[in-house]
């Protein structure tokens, strides 16, 4: 009989965040489709009450926690010790965690510890005649595989976005705490504070309903035999502006900057999408001025619904990889987007 533990660790706040809320939507299905398996949940924080209280409405049968300040933030020693002291309590068979990067660098180790095996960028967890295969993506998510596995316990990091979140709502649980000693070695490390963009320089936002990419086109020589950076600049920041989309960017684009060009000085390497880049999740994605060659296209492999804008009849996306192209100027309909975004909003 499986003993599915899902391991969740709190935000700053105590709360739960949406990848902890996918882990759990994908292991109460497996739970459902496994006649007898158990279903529990550990949670690691400074404090873990009200983040299990938060979802009292999900199917487990028990909550383990583990709290206290030396627990708050991220940190190998302490959260390995934590995620093995859980495990060896609940003595959990399957192991559903959510690739966050405070689970992801710790779940490999613990699962050594435990003498059982991990699994990382998990897509789908399924059951079927009491056998359990978990699938990913190889090859720059060009092919999928499944897999099973015999050995015990089997750590499975669940990728962010990759699921939809379980809605359980709230109530009332009690948590069993679990006691971990800590040697002072696990606690040279500390965490003396955050460096991260402004909220308005941060332009790659996963959880946004568009992801809107540029090219090297918006960098070229246009019509007229001029480059038009500025301009460039001004339309793109004043579309993510106003549409809260995601930004992304081909190699080509990003890699100007280290070629000396002409350069859009908010986007770098992390904005960029495809076969060395991201492959990031979103429901709708636009691309402008970029061509859409394959090594671009595959980082798109996730977006529901692909559009691109190009002056190019031709180009990439017109060869089966965009479901519309707009063949027109991207300055011309950006410039018209924004303009029709400003008369939306109040
Ligand atoms: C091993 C390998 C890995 C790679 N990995 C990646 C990767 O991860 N991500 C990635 O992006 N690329 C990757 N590449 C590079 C990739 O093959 C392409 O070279 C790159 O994506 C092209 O970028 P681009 O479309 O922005 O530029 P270009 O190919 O220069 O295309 C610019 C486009 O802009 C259009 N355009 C110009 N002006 C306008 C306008 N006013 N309106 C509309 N359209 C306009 C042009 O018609 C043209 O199609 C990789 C390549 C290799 C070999």
């Amino acid at each position: 009989m499986e003993t599915i533990l899902v391991l969740a660790h709190t935000e700053n706040d105590g709360s739960l965040a949406k990848p902890v809320r996918e882990a759990l939507h994908a292991a109460a299905t497996l739970h459902k489709s496994l006649a007898g398996s158990k279903f529990v949940i550990g949670l690691v924080g400074e404090n873990v009450q009200a983040a299990a209280n938060s979802i009292a409405a999900c199917p487990a049968t028990k909550y383990f926690g583990v709290m206290g300040t030396d627990f708050s933030q991220s940190r190998y020693a302490t959260d390995a010790a934590a995620a093995e002291a859980i495990c060896r309590v609940a003595q959990a068979t399957i192991v559903v965690a959510p690739a966050t990067s405070r689970w992801a660098r710790v779940l490999s180790g613990v699962a050594q510890r435990l003498g059982g095996r991990a699994d990382t960028h998990v897509t789908g967890v399924a059951a079927a005649d009491g056998k359990i295969s978990v699938s990913r993506w190889y090859y720059r998510q060009r092919m999928e595989g499944a897999l099973t596995r015999t050995q015990r316990p089997w750590f499975i990091g669940i990728d962010p976005g990759s699921q939809t979140a379980c809605e359980c709502g709230a109530g009332s649980v009690s948590v069993e705490m679990v006691a971990v000693n800590l040697a002072d070695g696990c606690k040279r490390t500390t965490v003396v504070g955050i460096r991260e963009p402004k909220a308005d320089a941060q332009t790659i936002r996963p959880d946004a309903q568009l992801l809107f990419v540029t090219g090297a086109g918006w960098t070229k020589k246009q019509a007229d035999g001029q480059t038009h950076v500025p301009e460039a600049g001004k339309l793109i920041l004043d579309f993510l502006k106003k549409s809260r989309a995601s930004l992304g960017s081909s190699k080509s684009l990003v890699d100007q900057s280290g070629e000396g060009q002409a350069v859009l000085p908010f986007l770098s390497h992390l904005n960029q999408v495809g076969q060395t880049g991201a492959t990031p999740r979103h429901a709708k994605g636009l691309s402008t001025c970029c061509h859409g060659e394959e090594p671009h296209t595959v980082g798109w492999r996730f977006i529901g619904e692909r559009r691109a804008v190009n002056l190019d009849p031709n180009c990439g996306w017109a060869r089966g990889k965009a479901d519309v192209l707009y063949v027109a100027d991207a300055f011309k309909v950006m410039a018209k987007v924004n303009e029709l975004l400003a008369r939306m909003q109040p």
